[in-house]
């Protein structure tokens, strides 16, 4: 089935019972979806915004180990990683490519500890390793990053990782999903459930388009809203008590002179103990990240001005620069949806995965990375067929190869207002694209890479999208004030 919305809406009836109900359409509910379809499941996927529009369009785009979680000495994690950054390569070779990263040294003991350190990294990835770390001068390093001279650096080490697109995997997920049956729709928002013997029977979600209220009736219940996991919970049993810790990370976009050539950067030891990374990407360079505790996680978080303050103080010491706030094209800030731990830092609490079903029957998904969006899905699988009556068999997805992405470029922005115009109507028939911020942010990434071009543009998305659904003036209007207000939060 094609992505269309009204294709899709026709599609729920209240008679009938799904085998699974997914609630959250970022890479951990996608990523189920796509596994429960082709395990022969019929599938529903509620997500109360677009695909991806939470923390899975706001990541660092690297599908990766995690260097730095080895001094954590969190290697099973890593080993599962890198497994899963390989598969993603072959399975969705249109959205993944590798990228070199140099780490620059500034003693000798630390060109020996991090080369060990990759060392591992590289021997962790098995046959599955993406070429060998190489040592690198100290005039290599200055001619790979020329802005560097004379910043006291020894030698440096490059290794390889991969980057990608996180929205557009989102969508080849959704993709995926749909042409093996599954049943995908944005903008609708679960808003409770309701019990039979304290068994969830149904769910209520609301239509955010046209207001109307569904029941959905399915055999099992995946929770997969990542930072907003405890809030979805507490709508199963309001006594529930927080599972997550979650925590914000900002990245800031420059032009791309500033990391002039195609490598990426990790900065190994910022003051706050953790790593900040600068990677080419859409013809920008992004500069992240933080890691600030959020008490109660919002829908559209904000950068703090002290996480600004952070990312240009270590862009600028570190990679000699000399960036202020005039510079930025665009920022974004999304949550981690970290499991809590014993530890308070959030820095240091585990990345990894877990899954747990209630007594009522809602099966939570919680933490994860990216990267490890496919082993989530593929744990879930096994949980529902242990925790839950369906019978079926899992299949796998390990060579799954995801649908291709459209002709097209996401970071791309058609000049003229006819093609816009179609780029437009195109993204509404074949990917779900309802809203301005839909297209600006998701379809194409042009939010992300510079707010003010954007914000230029939504007129005629607007436009486009309103003859589309047949929409009005007011509506048009409408749309053009929330994607401004919307793209001023994305500008120091
Ligand atoms: C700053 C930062 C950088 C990162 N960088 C990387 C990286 O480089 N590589 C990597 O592998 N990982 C990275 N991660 C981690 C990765 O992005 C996340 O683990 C992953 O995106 C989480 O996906 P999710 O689907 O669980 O959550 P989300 O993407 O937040 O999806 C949850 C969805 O649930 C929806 N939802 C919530 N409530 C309801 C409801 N009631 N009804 C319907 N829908 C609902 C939300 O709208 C949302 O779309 C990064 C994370 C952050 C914050």
């Amino acid at each position: 089935m094609e992505l269309y919305r009204p294709h899709m809406k026709s599609q729920l009836q209240d008679s009938k019972t799904w085998d699974v109900c997914i609630i959250g359409g970022g890479a951990t509910g996608l990523g189920i979806a796509v596994e429960a379809a082709n395990s022969g499941l019929s599938t529903l996927l509620i997500e109360r915004g677009d695909f991806a529009q939470g923390t899975s369009s706001r990541s660092t785009k690297l599908v990766h180990g995690g260097v730095r979680y080895l001094e954590q000495r969190k290697i099973s994690l890593v080993r599962e990683a890198l497994q899963e950054r390989d598969r993603m390569l072959h399975n969705a070779p249109h959205e993944v490519t590798d990228q070199a990263f140099i780490i620059p040294a500034t003693t000798y003991w630390k060109l020996a500890y991090y080369g060990l350190g990759l060392l591992l990294y590289d021997l962790l990835a098995g046959r599955r390793r993406w070429g060998r770390t190489t040592i690198l001068s100290k005039s290599k390093v200055h001619t790979l990053l020329p802005r560097l001279k004379g910043k006291g650096i020894v030698g440096g080490l490059q290794y390889l990782d991969g980057k990608f697109d996180d929205v557009g995997l989102a969508l080849a997920l959704a993709k995926t999903a749909a042409k093996k049956g599954a049943v995908l729709l944005n903008h609708a928002k679960v808003t409770g459930f309701q019990k039979k013997k304290g068994r969830i029977q149904s769910a209520s979600i609301q239509d955010g388009l046209h207001g109307d209220a569904i029941t959905i009736r399915a055999k099992a219940f995946v929770n997969a809203t990542g930072p907003f996991s405890d809030a979805l919970c507490r709508l199963d049993n309001p006594r529930h008590k927080n599972r997550l810790k979650p925590s914000q990370g900002v990245h800031l976009t420059f032009d791309a002179d500033v990391l002039p050539g195609d490598k990426a950067v990790l900065i190994p030891k910022t003051s706050d103990g953790r790593v900040v990374f600068a990677v080419p990407w859409h013809g920008k360079v992004l500069i992240g990240t933080t890691d600030t505790a959020v008490d109660q996680p919002e829908e559209e978080p904000r950068p703090l001005a002290q996480e600004v303050d952070f990312v240009l103080d270590h862009a600028n010491r570190h990679l000699g620069l000399n960036l202020g706030r005039k510079d930025i094209r665009s920022m974004f800030a999304g949550l981690r949806p970290l499991i809590k731990g014993r530890i308070d830092k959030t820095a240091a609490l585990s990345r990894s995965h877990q899954i747990k079903t209630s007594k009522s029957g809602l099966t939570s998904v919680r933490g994860g990375k990216w990267t490890t969006y496919r082993k989530m899905a593929e744990d879930t699988l096994k949980h529902l067929k242990k925790k839950t009556k369906l019978r079926f068999e899992p299949a796998s997805t390990q060579d799954m190869v995801l649908e291709a992405q459209n002709e097209f470029d996401r970071a791309v922005l058609p000049e003229n207002e006819s093609e816009l115009t179609q780029a437009v109507l195109q993204a509404h028939r074949k990917e779900m694209c309802i809203t301005v911020e839909d297209f600006l942010s998701r379809r194409r990434r042009i939010l992300y890479l510079d707010a003010r071009k954007a914000m230029a543009a939504a007129p005629i998305v607007a436009r486009a999208l309103a003859s589309a659904q047949g929409r009005g003036e007011e509506w048009i209007e409408n749309q053009i004030n929330l994607f401004t207000k919307k793209a001023l939060s994305h500008l120091p």
